[in-house]
Formats: C-alpha cells, sequence, structure tokens
C-alpha cells in the first residue's frame, strides 16, 4: 500500500472506483484459502462487467499456487508473493523510480477503523475521495527498493538451515509454486501506508518461522525465520510515535525468537526495553509468544514498564503431551500449567489468550480431555479454537487417523462452551474496576454504543468493552484514550461507563 501511494495511486476501498485491483491473500488453512478465491472471483467480475482494468493478486495464496491462480482466473493480470513485495509497482504499471522519494508514513484518515478491508480485501485505485493519504514527513530519508527483496544484511539461524536441510521448508508436493523461498525484509525506510487509524500501527520485527509444527505451512509459505535489524525497528517505532500513534504492536510468526539470527541473546525483552523508552508511546505489546521462549527476563521486562500491555498471546494448539508430540511440539498440560504459573506470579494481572486445534490425526477422546482438564484449570482469559486444516505439504498431512469432521466440530463447540462459562465468571471480575480503554468508535452492532479496548485487548482479537454512558463528557473521539468504570459483564464483552479523559 505504501509503494502503491509513493508511486502516484489513490487507494479506494470501493471496487467499483478502482481501475487496479489488489486482492491480498492468505492461504494458511483451507477456509482462509477459501476466502481468497471467493475475494478474487468477486473482484474478478469488476472487471468483466466494471471500469476495472487490472486484477492483481498478492500475498500467501501466490506463494501456494503461482501458476494455478493465473491459469485458473485467467482475469488476473499479476501475482506478487510474499518476497517480492516491490514487483507490486511493476504489476500496477508503475516505475520504480516513481517511489524514490522522502519516505514518511502515510496514516489513512478517518476513524480508527478505516474503509480499508484488511486480510483478503481489494484496495487501490485512481480516486481519492475517501481516504487521503495525508501525507506528513517528519523525516527525511530515502527509502531503500531492494532489487529482488533481499535485505543486505540478513542472516538466518542455524535452526533455520538445519530445517531447510531436512526439508522443512520444501514446496516439493506444491505444484506451481515456486521453489525460491522468499526472502523479504521491509525496513525502516520501506514506504508504509498505515490502514489501522492514528492511534494504532503494527510493527512486523521477524518474518518467517523456523519450528517444525507437523499441522504448518507457514514456514513453507514465508520462509526461514530472520529478523528486522533492531535499529531499523526502533527507527520505525520512534517515527510512527512522532507522527501520533500512541499504541504499537508488534507482530511476527514467533516474536519471542527475534534477535536469534542477530546473535542477541533475550531479543525482544531488549527491544521492548528500548521501544517502551520513547515518550509518547502508551501501549505497546507483542504477539506471539512460543511457549518455550517465554523467559524470565521478557516477563520481567513486560512487569517493569507501565506501558508495555500486561498481555501475552501464547499459542499453545493442544495439551495432551502424545498430540504435541505428534505435532512436533512437545511438553504438554503439566509443563504448560507451570508456564502459566510463572507468567502470573511475574505479571500479576496479565491477561493470557491462546489458541487450540482440535481433530489433529489421531487425537483420541482421552486426548482431548486432557485438553478440557487443562483449560479448565488454566482459566485463560481469551482463546481461539481452529478445527484441524489438513494441509498438503505438512508433515501430518501424510499421517493416519484422521478424524471425521462432524467429530472435530463437536469437540470445537465443546471447547467454546467450557471457555463461555470461565469466561463469563472471570469477566464478572472487572466489574467496578477503573481502566484506561481507548475509543474506537461507535459500536458495529448500534449507534446507541461506543466500543473500546483496554490493554487487556488486543487490536480486532479479542472481546469488547462497550461504552454507554459517557459520564460528564459530551462526547467522544475515536482513537483517544479515557478512564472508565466497568458497570456490566457479559460472556466476553463488558460494559463501561467514562469517568475522565486519561492523561
Ligand atoms: S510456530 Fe507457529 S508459524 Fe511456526 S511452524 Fe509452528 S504453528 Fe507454524
Amino acid at each position: 500500500m505504501g509503494l502503491l501511494d509513493r508511486g502516484g495511486a489513490r487507494l479506494t476501498s470501493r471496487p467499483e472506483e478502482a481501475e487496479i485491483l489488489v486482492v491480498n491473500t492468505c492461504s494458511f488453512i483451507d477456509t482462509a484459502k477459501q476466502e481468497s478465491v471467493d475475494t478474487i472471483l468477486e473482484m474478478a467480475r469488476y472487471k468483466t462487467e466494471g471500469q476495472a482494468k487490472k486484477l492483481i493478486v498478492a500475498g500467501c495464496l501466490v506463494e501456494r499456487y503461482r501458476d494455478e491462480i493465473r491459469k485458473s482466473i485467467p482475469e488476473v493480470d499479476a501475482v506478487v508473493g510474499t518476497g517480492e513485495l516491490e514487483s507490486i509497482l511493476d504489476a500496477a504499471g508503475i516505475a520504480r523510480t516513481a517511489v524514490l522519494a522522502p519516505s514518511p508514513f502515510n496514516i489513512l484518515s478517518g476513524s480508527a477503523h478505516t474503509h480499508v478491508r484488511t486480510g483478503q480485501e481489494s484496495l487501490s485505485g485512481t480516486h481519492k475521495s475517501d481516504l487521503k493519504g495525508t501525507g506528513f514527513s517528519p523525516y527525511e530519508s530515502v527509502p531503500t527498493i531492494q532489487e529482488g527483496g533481499l535485505a543486505p544484511d540478513i542472516s538466518f539461524r542455524p535452526e533455520g538451515d538445519h530445517r531447510e536441510r531436512q526439508g522443512r521448508f520444501s514446496r516439493e508436493d506444491w505444484q506451481g509454486a515456486t521453489h525460491l523461498l522468499p526472502t523479504y525484509l521491509y525496513n525502516e525506510d520501506t514506504p508504509r501506508l498505515i490502514s489501522t487509524g492514528r492511534t494504532s500501527a503494527y510493527i512486523k520485527i521477524a518474518e518467517g518461522c523456523d519450528h517444525p509444527c507437523t499441522f504448518c505451512v507457514i514456514p513453507n509459505l514465508r520462509g526461514k525465520f530472520r529478523s528486522r535489524r533492531f535499529e531499523s525497528v526502533v527507527a520505525e517505532a520512534q517515527r510512527l510515535v512522532a507522527s501520533g500513534v500512541q499504541e504499537v504492536t508488534l507482530i511476527g510468526q514467533d516474536t519471542t525468537c527475534y534477535g536469534e539470527d542477530l546473535g542477541l541473546k533475550d531479543g525482544l525483552a531488549q527491544l521492548l526495553d528500548t521501544l517502551a523508552g520513547i515518550e509518547g508511546l502508551r501501549w505497546l505489546r507483542f504477539l506471539y509468544a512460543y511457549p518455550n521462549r517465554i523467559t524470565g527476563r521478557l516477563l520481567e521486562t513486560i512487569a517493569t514498564h507501565d506501558n508495555i500491555c500486561k498481555y501475552l498471546d501464547v499459542p499453545l494448539q493442544h495439551a495432551a503431551p502424545d498430540v504435541l508430540k505428534r505435532m512436533k511440539r512437545g511438553a504438554g498440560a503439566e509443563i504448560f500449567l507451570k508456564t502459566v504459573e510463572k507468567v502470573r506470579a511475574a505479571v500479576p494481572g496479565i491477561a493470557l489468550r491462546t489458541s487450540f486445534i482440535v481433530g489433529f490425526p489421531g487425537e483420541s477422546l482421552r486426548d482431548f480431555e486432557v485438553l478440557e482438564e487443562f483449560i479448565t484449570e488454566a482459566k485463560f482469559d481469551w482463546l481461539g479454537v481452529f478445527n484441524y486444516s489438513d494441509e498438503e505439504g505438512s508433515k501430518a498431512h501424510a499421517l493416519d487417523s484422521k478424524l471425521p469432521r462432524r467429530t472435530i466440530e463437536a469437540r470445537k463447540r465443546r471447547l467454546m462452551k467450557l471457555q463461555q462459562k470461565i469466561s463469563r465468571k472471570a469477566k464478572q471480575q472487572w466489574v467496578g474496576r477503573e481502566l484506561v480503554l481507548l475509543a474506537e468508535g461507535e459500536s458495529s452492532e448500534t449507534e446507541l454504543l461506543w466500543e473500546g479496548r483496554t490493554q487487556f485487548h488486543a487490536p480486532e482479537i479479542d472481546g469488547k468493552v462497550y461504552i454507554n454512558d459517557f459520564g460528564d463528557l459530551r462526547s467522544l473521539e475515536s482513537g483517544r484514550f479515557y478512564k472508565a468504570a466497568i458497570t456490566e459483564a457479559h460472556d466476553y464483552d463488558v460494559v463501561a461507563r467514562i469517568t475522565s479523559r486519561a492523561l
């Protein structure tokens, strides 16, 4: 988006207005692939029946089905994989030299929820009517557009090289996928367009993954783990904060490995320590943690800084040791309970989020019960459940004892019901507390309510805080922080009354 904007394209979220349609895709599980394909087909109609002249497909689906997409959907004019971001310019017919200009972030104007559809989305076009790229340039640097997308100082971990020799990243079974793994990493000078409002921004600190999880094809799609340079991340965060961003969420497939390829020990903790010192940064968080990489130093860092959100998302995937062994993740309920205990002791009041996969091949009823017992005991604040998706190219694809779909569905429902009970009880404890929240605008459900988030809610993932009383204030401003008293609790969401502006 940043490259296109810098190249002179004007973005619109209305596909009927666009001359160029870009569908950014996902393909790590079946439902994501289906959603991506449906969106491409939907956008193709704007080309055949509307005024769109070009259809570009970008992202992970391209890494997986590069040739297939071109063959099966002739309306597609170009594909852009995750390792060749700059070729979006060629695909759109914009000269690469057109983006060689000072490099501010452009933040899309509008509410915290902009009109740009994220995920599998259509964007880009020629009209500036609803999304004004309000350019402002607090710094004077020249973007480095890397030919071939390879950062000059990119490095990998020995684990990554080792796993590559073992075939971890192989795409041999994937017809139409290029054999070249992506190596791209953006840097602080890469143009960006922030689509998450003026207050919040994501920063990707690392790309790829070296873990051997047998159900997962993300490493095959995104390549070996590689960290962005420490200084690059810090520079980007400083600039974002200087331009008004107050919440930064660091992301990566595994942020807890950050810096290992750069020779840093406790790299994430060091990075958080430095970023927490940026004046004006109110909330800092990271997604996602790998369970055995949650170090004492990391927890101490979270506990020490007021502006590091007391929030940890650690996907555990399962709790039965047998299943975890076959997932090639190891550990089990007993070890995980100790981890949960350690985290809560080090950072009192921390909100814990996790996710599980149900229906992994060979998951017995007993395995499932072990998971239920673990969830009952651990009492996570937030929990997601995914159905096992049998992905070609994953090691689990070759396993026997696949479970019937209806068993998987039934198990998922059971877990969600269990978590609903746990969550309902936990949310009751919130009533009477005064918390700082970020107002996010009118509720999508009713204009009588506003929505907000506390430090215990990551953007767009967890429950909501509904605001039904503005207190002494006549109105609220989206993207601003307020103090609020929690007055009611529901299963996952709570209701709040604003008490004052947060300083
Ligand atoms: S750590 Fe996450 S991204 Fe990496 S292989 Fe495992 S599930 Fe996939």
